[in-house]
């Protein structure tokens, strides 16, 4: 049986990325805690209008989003649920916190996470259809939703309701984080070697609302911290990999790849870790 496995970046079988809502002061504690332990979070901010005086300034989300590695994306101008407005009400909430985030910032955003409720609750003048043709139209690549914690890890299938595993909160975290750090994909059932993304969200000012926040967030972000098989990505790090991944091309009968993409790109196929530059053409075993 001859099966085809992404792997992330050099080769390692799992990633993790963090997503964190709404700019508030508390993400400047929690992007000192997650850059110290070398993990990457997307940070998704709304407008400064919408903020007000809680808003974070220009140079500190620089200095402790941008400048450490972490991605920002767009969160809704005005934080408004796509699911509860009308079509063109949406437009003009995403548009406007993308206009706004890449004038501030100097940067292409592409990124978002849904606002509020998003797409899990609906009125009558929209749907997800609608929803996800306007994303595109806006230039959006991925949104992030939520409500579906799990422990499968799975990449996404529509890039439009990206599921993460959990919240922080999520009681059953420690389990997960356990069954994720200590299962090898490189061994197992030969079907079933599929990469693994281990995706957690959730609001910084959480930490400061629970006894023992802040304890907590240390500790989840230390233990997944440090790991040789763990690729630690942004949203769109993430979403680019798996971009330049599907690009590949290959002969029919699977011994040549070509890599049309700007990135490097791994696989495995029956256990053989294979890398394929940008440009490259590579022969594979048969
Ligand atoms: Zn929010």
């Amino acid at each position: 049986m001859r099966y085809n496995f992404l792997r992330f970046p050099n080769g390692k079988t799992k990633a993790l990325t963090l997503s964190y809502d709404d700019g508030c002061r508390q993400d400047l504690r929690f992007s000192d805690i997650v850059t110290k332990y070398g993990l990457k979070c997307t940070f998704n901010l709304t407008s400064a209008e919408a903020c007000g005086n809680r808003a974070l300034s220009v140079d500190e989300v620089k200095e402790h989003f941008l400048d450490r590695g972490h991605e920002i994306a767009v969160h809704g101008y005005f934080h408004r649920a796509e699911g509860r407005i009308r079509p063109i009400e949406g437009i003009i909430d995403v548009l406007d916190c993308r206009r706004e985030l890449e004038g501030k910032y100097d940067r292409i955003v592409r990124g978002m996470a849904y606002p509020d409720s998003g797409i899990t609750a609906w009125a009558s003048t929209t749907s997800f259809e609608r929803v996800r043709s306007y994303l595109k139209d806006l230039g959006i690549v991925y949104s992030r939703t939520l409500g579906g914690d799990n422990d499968r890890f799975e990449l996404p299938t529509d890039w439009y309701a990206w599921m993460p595993s959990a919240h922080h909160d999520n009681p059953k975290l420690d389990e997960y984080i356990e069954k994720f750090l200590s299962r090898d994909l490189n061994t197992g059932y030969c079907a079933s070697r599929s990469p693994w993304l281990f995706y957690i969200w959730g609001h910084s000012f959480e930490f400061d609302n629970k006894e023992g926040g802040w304890d907590h967030a240390e500790d989840f972000c230390k233990k997944l911290s440090g790991r040789e098989d763990v690729w630690y990505a942004t949203n769109i790090e993430i979403y680019d990999y798996v971009q330049a991944y599907n690009s590949l091309i290959f002969r029919a009968d699977n011994s040549a790849v070509y890599n049309p993409s700007l990135l490097t790109v791994w696989f495995d196929i029956d256990g053989t870790l294979y890398s394929v530059a940008p440009g490259q053409t590579l022969k594979l075993n048969k």
